[in-house]
C-alpha cells in the first residue's frame, strides 16, 4: 500500500472513532459539531498513539476534537500573515527569510493548529508556482533563505517537492532551505516508505543544506517509526530541527517537556524553539499556559537539561517578531526580540506587569 493510500484511510468523523473504540452518543455528537467547521484528519499510525483508557490522554488531545463545550474566542491570523504576503503564498516579514506556503493539506489536523483558516480545507492561500517565488527571490537578493510550509510541504508529491527544490536550488542568493514538516511526527511512513524521496532530497542538499523543521510536542510522539524517519533525513544530509509548542495538558509539565527534549537529543534533533501557543480560534482556551507558569515551567525544564536542551528558546511569534520569553523581574515579565519585523527592534528587550492571566502580547502594549 502506497503512501497516499494509507492517507486516504484517514481517521476523519465520529463514525470512523466509534468503529474502533467506544465513544457516548454525546461524545459523538459534539466531534460531529466541531467537525462541521474545523476538519478532523488522523493516521491510523497516529490514532494508534492513543491511550483511550485514559480521558486525558495528551495523544488524544493533540489529534482529537474535544467533547466538552466549543469555544471560539481567538483569531485565525495570529502572527499577522495577510500583510507580509507579497505573491500568493509567500510572505516576506523578516529581511532575510521567506516563507512559501506550498500545500492546504498535512498529514494529520492538529487541534491546535494555527494556520486552522486554511489547513484540511482551501488552497487560496498557497502559492502554486516555483518558478514565480524563485523570481520574486532573485529579485530580492538580502533574502538569503526560504522556509517551504504548509500545511505540510511533504504531503505534496514527490514531483512536486522535486519542482520546489530544483527552483529554489537554482536562486544563488539562498544559502539554504528549511521544509516545515510533522510527517515525522504523525505519519513518518512518508518517509519510511518512500526511497524516491529520500533521492530527492538527497539530490537537492547536494547543491543547498537542507533543514527539515518538524514538531514533536510530546515524548509519546518519538516512537521507534518517528526516530527511523529522522534517521533517514538525517543519512541524506539533512539537518532536522524541532518547534515545539507549550500545550496545557500535553506538554506543561517540566518531567514531560524535559524528557521530550532529552528524547529528541538523544536521537540528533536540535532544538529550535518551544513556543507559546497562539491565540487561535478554537485553540487558545484550552491549550494556552499563561506566561508566568509557561516561565516557570521552562525555568525548571532548562535546571535539568544540558547545552542542548537548553538551546530550545522560548518564544512567541508575534505579529511584530520572533519575541524571546525571558522571565519575570520585580513584577514584571521580560522580553527580547529575537528578530523583529521592524529590523530596528531586534535586540530589544522591553517588560510589561506581571499577570497571571497573560497568556499573549496585544497589539498595542508593546512600548519600545
Ligand atoms: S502539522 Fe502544522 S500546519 Fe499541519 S495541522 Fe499540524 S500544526 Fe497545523
Amino acid at each position: 500500500m502506497s503512501w497516499k493510500d494509507s492517507l486516504a484511510k484517514n481517521i476523519t468523523t465520529a463514525d470512523d472513532i466509534a468503529k474502533r473504540v467506544s465513544l457516548s452518543d454525546e461524545e459523538q455528537e459534539k466531534i460531529r459539531q466541531y467537525t462541521e467547521k474545523y476538519p478532523m484528519s488522523v493516521p491510523e499510525y497516529y490514532f494508534n498513539l492513543i491511550n483511550w483508557d485514559d480521558p486525558d490522554d495528551p495523544i488524544r488531545k493533540i489529534a482529537i476534537p474535544r467533547t466538552d463545550a466549543f469555544k471560539q474566542d481567538g483569531v485565525l491570523d495570529t502572527s499577522g500573515e495577510s500583510s507580509n504576503t507579497v505573491l500568493q503564498g509567500v510572505q516576506h516579514k523578516y529581511r532575510a527569510t521567506v516563507l512559501v506556503l506550498t500545500s492546504p493539506a498535512c498529514a494529520m489536523v492538529c487541534r491546535h493548529c494555527f494556520r486552522k483558516r486554511f489547513v484540511g480545507k482551501e488552497d487560496t492561500e498557497i502559492a502554486q508556482n516555483p518558478a514565480e517565488v524563485a523570481g520574486y527571490l532573485k529579485e530580492h537578493p538580502e533574502v538569503n533563505n526560504v522556509l517551504l510550509s504548509g500545511g505540510d510541504s511533504f504531503i505534496l508529491d514527490n514531483e512536486k517537492i522535486k519542482g520546489w527544490l530544483d527552483a529554489m536550488t537554482q536562486v544563488d542568493t539562498l544559502d539554504f532551505i528549511r521544509m516545515g514538516t510533522r510527517v515525522p511526527v504523525s505519519f513518518p511512513e512518508r518517509i519510511n516508505s518512500d526511497p524516491e524521496l529520500l533521492e530527492i532530497l538527497k539530490k537537492a542538499g547536494e547543491k543547498k543544506q537542507i533543514y527539515i523543521v518538524t514538531q514533536f510536542d510530546h515524548p509519546r510522539e518519538l516512537t521507534e517509526e518517528a526516530g527511523k524517519s529522522v534517521k533517514l533525513l538525517q543519512e541524506q544530509g539533512i539537518v532536522v530541527k524541532n518547534q515545539t509548542v507549550l500545550l496545557k495538558g500535553i506538554n506543561d509539565d517540566p518531567a514531560v517537556m524535559g524528557d521530550l527534549l532529552r528524547k529528541m537529543s538523544s536521537v540528533g534533533i536540535v532544538q529550535h524553539y518551544i513556543f507559546q501557543c497562539r491565540p487561535v480560534v478554537g485553540a487558545m482556551n484550552y491549550f494556552q499556559v499563561p506566561l508566568t507558569q509557561g516561565i516557570k515551567i521552562i525555568d525548571e525544564v532548562y535546571k535539568n537539561q544540558n547545552g542542548l536542551g537548553k538551546a530550545a528558546d522560548y518564544a512567541m511569534s508575534h505579529p511584530t517578531g520572533k519575541i524571546k520569553i525571558l522571565g519575570e523581574l520585580d513584577g514584571k515579565t521580560v522580553f527580547q526580540y529575537k528578530q523583529a519585523k521592524n529590523p530596528e527592534n531586534t535586540g530589544k528587550v522591553f517588560m510589561l506587569d506581571s499577570d497571571d492571566e497573560r497568556c499573549w502580547i496585544g497589539p498595542d502594549e508593546i512600548k519600545l
